[in-house]
């Protein structure tokens, strides 16, 4: 039971190269093709969840449906960052942030057109897609 409780956030702190290995949520990056941010709800208890997961850790259903990440998310933290995963070298620094979306959280990137001294907790900002140089996707929040 006590390993079904840990959140495996691994993949959100890597970036959009480690979706790929998690073959249950591929359509994560097709989603991101279309422009949305996607989680996954439990159909059986109704949970959220960002990352997505294709298992439930509260209720252990892998009755799972896909659902966008809508609306205006309050920036929880931010930190810059001048260390960078393998893959990512080339785009320091940069600054990733949490939001607070009420049913769940959002982890990404803060789009670098914002200024670091304009961000503070509470902001509300919302996700959109960019397409990186050499055709990665990826999600950053910008100003609501
Ligand atoms: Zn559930």
């Amino acid at each position: 039971m006590g390993k079904e409780k840990v959140e495996d956030t691994r993949f959100s702190r890597f970036g959009v190269v480690s979706f790929t290995a998690l073959t249950k949520v591929n359509d994560f990056v097709d989603y991101l093709e279309q422009g949305k941010l996607m989680g996954t709800r439990c159909k059986v208890c109704g949970k959220v969840f960002f990352p997505p997961r294709a298992d439930c850790y509260s209720c252990l259903s892998s009755d799972m449906e896909w659902s966008e990440v809508k609306g205006k998310g309050k920036l929880l933290s931010f930190t810059k960052l001048s260390y960078a995963p393998v893959g990512f070298e080339g785009e320091l620094p940069y600054t990733l942030g949490l939001w607070d979306f009420g049913d769940y959280k959002v982890f990404g990137w803060v789009s670098k057109e914002i200024p670091e001294e304009e961000l503070e907790v509470g902001m509300e900002m919302v996700p959109r897609v960019v397409k990186l140089s050499d055709d990665r996707l990826l999600y950053e929040f910008v100003k609501a």
